[in-house]
């Protein structure tokens, strides 16, 4: 076991557990996927939503935004946006750089088992919007989010603005 590794200090989580809540007329196990990615030190999950027939579209939490005590949704589309779902993928990137076997990762996210790390995800360009929330705006004054990175292989890297 490697202990020398760097582990992530943070895991931001979203909807809480994947089977509930979502399941609809739809084959969940198809239509839903919660991506692993990676952002500097802190584990990040995206849901991702791919319906039979309609363009997929994703949900992500901000982790700049949340260092700062804020919820920002994001909501990536792929008519809007290069994404790139494998719904069978394992996060082999994101277990490499942690140094985490498969199984370590899943513990560490309390998933029951491994196979809920599946689904690898590239996601072109996407930044917070969380200026655009007029709401925020005035109860934070001017602070604009500076979040911007692209998603490649389960690994978001920053990307200026
Ligand atoms: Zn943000």
């Amino acid at each position: 076991m490697m202990t020398s590794q760097k582990k992530p200090k943070e895991v931001f989580q979203q909807f809480g557990d994947p089977g509930r809540g979502y399941v609809g007329q739809y084959n969940l196990n198809n239509a839903f996927r919660r991506p692993v990615v990676l952002w500097e030190d802190k584990v990040l999950t995206v849901d991702i939503y791919a319906m039979p027939g309609t363009k997929m579209y994703g949900h992500i939490y901000c982790p700049q935004c949340a260092r700062n005590g804020r919820q920002s949704l994001l909501t990536v589309r792929e008519e809007a946006k290069e994404m790139r779902l494998e719904p069978d993928a394992m996060p082999a990137r994101v277990a490499k750089q942690l140094g985490m076997s498969y199984e370590e990762l899943a513990r560490y996210l309390e998933l029951d088992n491994v196979e809920g790390l599946r689904g690898g995800l590239s996601i072109g360009k996407i930044g917070c919007t969380w200026e655009e929330d007029p709401t925020a705006r005035r109860s934070f004054g001017l602070a604009t989010c500076q979040w911007s990175v692209v998603i490649d292989n389960n690994i978001a890297r920053n990307v200026p603005r």
